[in-house]
């Protein structure tokens, strides 16, 4: 009978926990040594929500039309909206495993509020969660369980764009502990054969703290206060990983999975007063520094296309017919995407080098894109950029974020790791490894696959079935 658990690290790169922090960490060391691991590719965009889906349904973004946090409202200038749980329809790891009579623990996989039912499942939801005060688990009951356990303590996510750190600090260190507390909690007290959970501090100490613990980084100051806090909080981890592993049965298939991970900001670009240059936005009224576009006096009737802030730019044009004051033909509507994408490319750094920008259309990237998709997506300079969407700023360059402080953004690169006891799999490398890969990897190990396989961008990864066997 097998049993698999997965512990779901937001956020972490290869460069920190395999190159830099694995030696003083013996629980993921172990696991490392005697294991199999490698670089995860995460999909396009590198960013949380959706990459977690893309893992465990082994679906594209394109596909589960998912292209971020928040999505735009059709059809509108300035209204947008979360995505949260409903809005994934394809069925999970966790779901085809309980079509088999299969039991899983789901603790805070993102996006999972509000919990969905599971049958004979436990599930907690994710940092998206509004408030402990609303249903947060399935069964319903469960939250009790929780809140009691950790004597109300259980916190879902930390507010990490805040110059205040020690107060960060004291949080991050506090909601991963009880998280822990939790994780082990169910691994003992709940039946399951698959084990998941999902923890977004690795997540909020790389944006709070990445120019304070990584000397490369432009702003890093020797000395500084939290100079060693990501070994402390990846040591603190370790800990409590120990604790959870050792709460498990010792026939545990273990994988240790990031979603995607970070590096150093370089700065912002700021996308709309880019458009704006090149003729793209108009305003009826200059707008005041560092103004959202939402709240600039933009010219619609004389705007061809706006652009989304984040990780990457979401761009949209503004089209007859779509939107409210169009002026944008549909008919030219892939000429101008053509034009916009040469204009992106030709774009500058900062100091007047190449930025070596990527512009994709969606229903090209995943071959099919359904949902409130942008027209197009860009990643500027390789993501070491952001994409700053408020306006009125002096420059196109901004050295800090636009929408609080923040020193990392994501990278392509997340971790793998796979560990399977009694088989001493010699720490050995596996190249060419995939975040859609693993749902199918997952199932796999039962002898499951997906209800529809039609669809699924992933394959099962050979050498991690061929070491369960
Ligand atoms: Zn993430």
């Amino acid at each position: 009978m097998t049993k698999v658990a997965v512990i779901g690290l937001d956020s972490v790169p290869p460069s920190l926990l395999f190159d830099k922090l694995l030696e003083r960490l013996p629980n993921f060391r172990r696991l490392y040594q005697g294991g199999l691991h490698g670089d995860l590719r995460t999909c396009d965009p590198p960013i949380t929500v959706p990459a977690w889906m893309v893992m465990m349904t082994g679906r594209n973004p394109g596909k589960l039309g998912i292209y971020g946090f928040r999505h735009r409202k059709p059809g509108s200038y300035k209204d947008g909206y979360i995505v949260n749980s409903a809005h994934v329809r394809e069925e999970t790891v966790w779901d085809a495993l309980a079509r088999a009579g299969k039991k899983s623990v789901v603790l805070g996989v993102p996006p999972g509020y509000p919990p969905k039912p599971l049958k004979d499942g436990n599930v907690v939801s994710c940092f998206l969660t509004p408030s402990k005060e609303r249903p947060f688990t399935y069964p319903e009951e469960l939250k009790k369980e929780i809140l009691d356990l950790t004597g109300g303590r259980y916190e879902f996510d930390v507010t990490f764009r805040t110059e205040d750190r020690d107060t960060i600090k004291r949080e991050l260190f506090d909601m991963t502990r009880t998280r822990l507390e939790v994780a082990k909690h169910l691994a003992k007290r709940k039946p399951w054969d698959f084990f998941i959970m999902h923890e977004i501090g690795f997540d909020r100490l790389h944006h709070a703290f990445w120019k304070y613990f990584d000397p490369s980084h432009p702003k890093y100051v020797k000395g500084n206060k939290y100079e060693h806090i990501a070994e402390e909080y990846y040591e603190a981890f370790d800990r409590g990983l120990g604790e959870l592993l050792r709460a498990m049965p010792k026939d545990t298939v273990t994988f240790v999975l990031s979603d995607h991970g970070s590096k150093g900001m370089k700065g912002g670009f700021c996308v709309n007063q880019w458009l704006e240059r090149e003729g793209y936005l108009r305003f009826r009224a200059k707008p005041a520094p560092a103004t959202d576009l939402d709240k600039a006096d933009v010219d619609w009737a004389k705007t061809k296309a706006w652009g989304w802030g984040g990780y990457y730019a979401r761009i949209f044009f503004n089209v007859q017919g779509r939107e409210p004051q169009g002026v944008v033909p549909p008919v030219d509507l892939e000429a101008e995407k053509s034009a916009f994408a040469k204009k992106v490319m030709s774009i500058k750094d900062g100091e007047g080098g190449p930025m070596s920008n990527e512009v994709f259309e969606p229903d090209k990237l995943y071959g099919t894109a359904v949902g409130d998709k942008p027209d197009l997506m860009v990643y500027f300079g390789g993501l070491d950029w952001r994409s700053a969407g408020t306006v009125g700023h002096d420059s196109l360059y901004l050295s800090e974020n636009d929408t609080g402080p923040d020193d990392s953004v994501h990278s392509m690169e997340g971790v793998f790791m796979a560990n399977v006891p009694g088989k001493d799999l010699g720490g050995r490398e596996l190249r060419g490894l995939r975040i859609q890969d693993i749902g199918p990897t997952l199932l796999k190990l039962y002898g499951l696959s997906y209800q529809d396989e039609a669809g699924v961008d992933g394959n099962a990864i050979p050498e991690v079935v061929e070491a369960c066997r």
